[in-house]
């Protein structure tokens, strides 16, 4: 097997990269380094079944022989990278996916798009099922990756329908873990680099909308078993343990005794999601996944890790 991955540098492509290797895949990782990082990568670089291509993947891309499986995962993908990177966003979510659906259907491989629980926007239903068509706000600060990633649904819809493109679609919820950006902007690097530095943390708002978080091994065990379902339409990944960012802020402070962060309330971000949560019951029943680590492990996990970045 030969396996592409987009956004390969990337904190979940890394992790993938490393999945797909595990299992005697040659992995070719393209990134153009925007958000991803090399470091991300350096361990693999001389694996012989690994390869790295500094591309921007919304400019069409040529790969020699012959390429079993494409993971579209390249896109600025937190809040603060996507408003820092609007267009590019934009690009990478319609022009390369239409490159990466475009190599998939000259190879006749499988495609996976890493789509996100920001098509659902500030979400009317709770928890978020697959079939909910979402919330959203196109021309809000958040509208430039929702729509991005909502066109990437529907251009994958239309390769698999009108080119019998094999394809699934992965709707990602918050995600963590080790190789996450320690200045990303999202509230688990925002917050443990604030408690490990003792500054104030950060709280948006008064706090109570809430998140879902899975470990990032746990979100790229249910990738790997949705590229091998024969299953075209949107899956959610993700952990239905919901908690507000409060809590959180609480759980993380609690982690580092004697840390001298006291929470500082700031102003909400506009469209900020108010409430997110997957109902995972397709992934459960189709692929047998469910995730497997907890938050208490995660985020030790986690914190261990940016000690080391800090
Ligand atoms: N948040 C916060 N403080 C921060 C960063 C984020 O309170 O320093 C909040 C943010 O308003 C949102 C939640 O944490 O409600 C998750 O934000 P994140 O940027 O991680 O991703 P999102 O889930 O909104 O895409």
């Amino acid at each position: 097997m030969r396996t592409v991955i987009t956004g390969g540098a990337g904190f979940v492509g890394s992790h993938l990269c490393e999945r797909f290797l595990a299992e005697g895949h040659e992995v070719v990782c393209l990134d153009n380094l925007l958000t991803g990082n090399r470091r991300n990568i350096a361990h693999l670089l001389d694996r012989p079944k690994f390869s790295f291509l500094e591309h921007n993947i919304s400019e069409p891309v040529a790969i020699d022989g012959p390429v079993d499986n494409i993971l579209h995962f390249a896109s600025p993908a937190s809040p603060a990278d996507y408003l820092a990177h609007p267009i590019a966003t934009l690009k990478v979510g319609s022009l390369g996916t239409h490159n990466a659906l475009g190599l998939a259907k000259a190879k006749n491989a499988r495609f996976l798009l890493a789509s996100t629980s920001e098509v659902y926007g500030d979400p009317e239903v709770h928890p978020q099922r697959e079939d909910y068509w979402g919330n959203v706000n196109p021309i809000g600060p958040r509208g430039c990756y929702d729509e991005a990633k909502r066109f990437a649904e529907a251009i994958t819809m239309a390769y698999h329908r009108f080119h019998g493109v094999k394809s699934r679609i992965v709707r990602i919820f918050n995600t963590y873990g080790p190789r996450m950006r320690l200045n990303d902007g999202r509230v688990l690097p925002a917050f443990m680099g604030q408690v490990l530095r003792g500054e104030p943390i950060t709280v948006f708002g008064k706090g109570d909308q809430t998140r879902s978080f899975c470990y990032v091994t746990d979100l790229v065990d249910g990738i790997y078993r949705l590229l091998q379902a024969d299953f075209s339409e949107p899956v959610n990944i993700g952990n239905p343990s919901e908690i507000t960012v409060l809590e959180l802020a609480k759980e993380i402070i609690a982690m580092v005794p004697g840390t001298k962060s006291t929470i500082d309330y700031c102003d909400l971000p506009q469209d900020d999601p108010k409430r997110r949560k997957p109902d995972i019951t397709r992934a459960q029943t189709l692929l047998g996944w469910n995730p497997t680590i907890d938050r208490a492990e995660g985020l030790k996990r986690t914190l261990e890790y940016f000690k080391t970045v800090l």
